[in-house]
C-alpha cells in the first residue's frame, strides 16, 4: 500500500506529521514539486530558492537512510500540482497522499485543488496541521473570531496548549528497499541574482539542530537582554530553517522545556521571551487564514487603503541600496543584501523608515525583502511589514514612528554594527556614527540624510490623519 508524501516547507524526517502518518500506513515514497515561476511570482529570490534546493538535497540524503526514494518534478505554477501528483500516484499505484498544510492563500488553493482532484480519482489524500500548534480556526476570541491582536492570542495559546500538541511525531524506521529510485536533483534554475555564499546558511535539519542547541546553550538565557542588539549574535538565527521546516517549532519548544524544567511560560525570562517569538510566528499564520485579504496585497486595516503613498523612485532606490544617510537603516539594508538576513530590530526600523519617513507603499518594501531574504516567509514578512506601516493586525499606532537616530543610539550604542556594514563610518568615533557630522560627509563619502526626520514624521502623520477626514 504505497504512501506518497508531498514535501514542501517541511524538509525534515524528524517530527514531520505527514511523513510519520504515511510511514505508519505502508511503504513511503516522497516527492518535491519545484515551482520556480510560481515562487518568483511570490517574489522569492535567489537566496531562498537556492536554500530550498540545498534543503531538498539534504532531505534526499536523510530519506535515503530510511530507504525512502525522493522524486523531483518541475512544474511552473501551482495549478499544475494536481496533475503532477496524480501522474505519480497512477504510475506507482499510490494508495494515499499525505502533506502538511501551508497557510497563505495561493498555497491553500493549490492544496484544495489537489484534495479535490484526488477525491475525484478515488485516492485518499490527507492534509495535516504541522507548522502550528492550533489549526487555524481553532484558537478564536470569545466571540468566535480570529484574533487580530497578538497579546490575547498568545494568552489563549498558553492557556489552551496541551502536551500532545507539542509532542514530537515519530521518525520513520528504515523501510524495506523499494524498486523505485530517487530522481537525480536538477541544478539551480536560471535566476536573476547570484545567491549568497553557501557558508552563510548551510542547509539541512542537522545544521538546524546544531543552531538550536547552540542558541539554547549560549544565548537563550540572555535573549531578553540581547535580542534587540544587532551587533550581538543574541538571537537563534533559526528563521530560514523554520521557514522551510528543516526544524519544527515543536522541536524548538521541546528543547526549551528540557532546558527550563519542563516549562514554556515561566522560569527563565530569556527562554520565555523566545517562546513568545515562536507564537508570533504562529499568530501570523492564523492571520493569513482568518483575514485572507492580507494575501491579496490588501491592508488588514481597510481604511488605510486610501493612504496617499508617495511615488518616490529615488528614495526607494536609496533605501534598497543603503544610501539613505541614516546609518542604522543603511547598515541594515546592506546586511540584508549581503547575507539574505536582517536582524529583527532592524527589520522594524528599516520597514518603518520606508513606510513612514519616505511614505512609500509598504508593499514595495515587502517585495524587496522577500526577494533577498533567505528566510522569506509570506505570513511573517507581510505581518511585519503591515505592523511597521501601521496598516496591519496589532499595528504600531500610526503616530509611533521610530526615530532612526535614537534607535541607533539605543540599540547599537557603540556604533559597532554600523561600522561593520558601513566601514566608511568606522573611522568616526563611536558616538558620531549614529549621525555623521554634516561637514565630514564628502570626505567620508557618505550621503546626506535624504529626509529630515521631523519633517518626514510630520508628513506621515498628516497622511494618516487625512484618512480619518
Ligand atoms: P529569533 O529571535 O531567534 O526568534 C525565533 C523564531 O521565531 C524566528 O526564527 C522566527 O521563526 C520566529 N519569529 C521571531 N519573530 C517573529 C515575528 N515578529 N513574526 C513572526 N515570526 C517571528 N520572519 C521570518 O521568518 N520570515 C520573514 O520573511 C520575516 N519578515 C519580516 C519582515 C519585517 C518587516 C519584520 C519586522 C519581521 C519579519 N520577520 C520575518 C520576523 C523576524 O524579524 C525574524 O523571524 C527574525 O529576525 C529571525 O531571526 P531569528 O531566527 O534569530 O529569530
Amino acid at each position: 500500500d504505497v504512501q506518497l508524501v508531498w514535501l514542501r516547507s517541511d524538509l525534515r524526517i524528524h517530527d514531520n506529521t505527514a511523513l510519520a502518518a504515511a510511514a505508519a500506513k505502508g511503504p513511503v515514497i516522497a516527492v518535491f514539486l519545484r515551482s520556480v515561476a510560481q515562487w518568483q511570482s511570490h517574489d522569492h529570490g535567489a537566496n531562498k530558492i537556492d536554500f530550498w534546493a540545498r534543503g531538498v538535497a539534504a532531505i534526499k540524503d536523510a530519506l535515503n537512510g530510511l530507504n525512502i526514494p525522493l522524486l523531483h518534478r518541475d512544474i511552473d505554477h501551482y495549478r499544475e500540482a494536481p496533475k503532477a501528483l496524480l501522474d505519480i500516484a497512477h504510475e506507482y499505484s499510490v494508495k494515499q497522499l499525505h502533506f502538511n498544510y501551508q497557510y497563505p492563500l495561493n498555497e491553500q488553493q493549490r492544496d484544495n485543488a489537489v484534495l479535490g482532484a484526488f477525491k475525484e480519482a478515488g485516492i485518499t489524500a490527507h492534509g495535516y496541521h504541522d507548522s502550528v500548534a492550533f489549526a487555524p480556526g481553532t484558537l478564536l476570541t470569545g466571540k468566535g473570531d480570529y484574533y487580530g491582536v497578538f497579546t490575547p492570542f498568545s494568552k489563549a495559546w498558553h492557556k489552551q496548549i496541551r502536551a500532545e500538541q507539542l509532542a514530537l511525531r515519530n521518525t520513520p524506521e528504515p523501510q524495506q528497499r523499494l524498486s523505485i529510485k530517487s530522481d537525480t536533483l536538477p541544478g539551480l534554475p536560471r535566476l536573476d541574482d547570484t545567491p549568497v555564499d553557501h557558508q552563510e546558511w548551510p542547509a539541512g535539519a542537522e545544521i538546524a539542530g546544531d543552531y538550536l542547541a547552540r542558541f539554547l546553550r549560549f544565548r537563550g538565557r540572555h535573549y531578553r537582554q540581547q535580542r534587540d542588539l544587532p551587533s550581538v549574535r543574541g538571537t537563534s538565527e533559526l528563521s530560514p530553517y523554520l521557514a522551510l521546516g528543516m526544524i519544527s517549532y515543536r522541536q524548538c519548544m521541546q528543547a526549551v522545556m528540557s532546558e527550563n524544567s519542563g516549562h514554556l511560560a515561566d522560569g527563565d525570562a530569556g527562554l520565555t521571551t523566545w517562546v513568545n517569538e515562536l507564537i508570533w510566528r504562529e499568530f501570523y499564520q492564523h492571520v493569513a487564514v482568518g483575514f485572507p485579504e492580507v494575501c491579496r496585497h490588501q491592508p488588514f486595516q481597510e481604511h488605510t487603503l486610501k493612504l496617499a503613498w508617495r511615488d518616490d523612485r529615488e528614495g526607494f532606490n536609496a533605501w534598497c541600496e543603503g544610501r539613505t544617510g541614516y546609518p542604522l537603516v543603511d547598515a541594515a539594508m546592506r546586511q540584508l543584501v549581503a547575507t539574505g538576513w536582517m536582524h529583527n530590530r532592524l527589520r522594524m526600523v528599516a520597514a518603518m523608515f520606508l513606510s513612514k519617513h519616505l511614505l512609500i507603499d509598504w508593499r514595495r518594501g515587502e517585495a524587496f525583502f522577500m526577494r533577498h531574504l533567505v528566510d522569506g516567509e509570506f505570513c511573517a514578512n507581510n505581518g511585519g511589514w503591515q505592523w511597521a506601516a501601521s496598516t496591519g493586525t496589532d499595528s504600531a499606532p500610526y503616530f509611533r514612528i521610530f526615530n532612526p537616530t535614537t534607535q541607533s543610539k539605543r540599540f547599537d550604542p557603540d556604533g559597532e554594527f554600523i561600522a561593520h556594514w558601513l566601514p566608511e563610518l568606522g573611522k568616526l568615533p563611536a558616538k558620531a556614527r549614529h549621525a555623521p557630522p554634516h561637514d565630514m560627509l564628502t570626505q567620508l563619502d557618505y550621503p546626506e540624510p535624504i529626509v529630515d526626520h521631523k519633517a518626514a514624521r510630520q508628513r506621515a502623520l498628516d497622511a494618516f490623519k487625512a484618512l480619518s477626514k
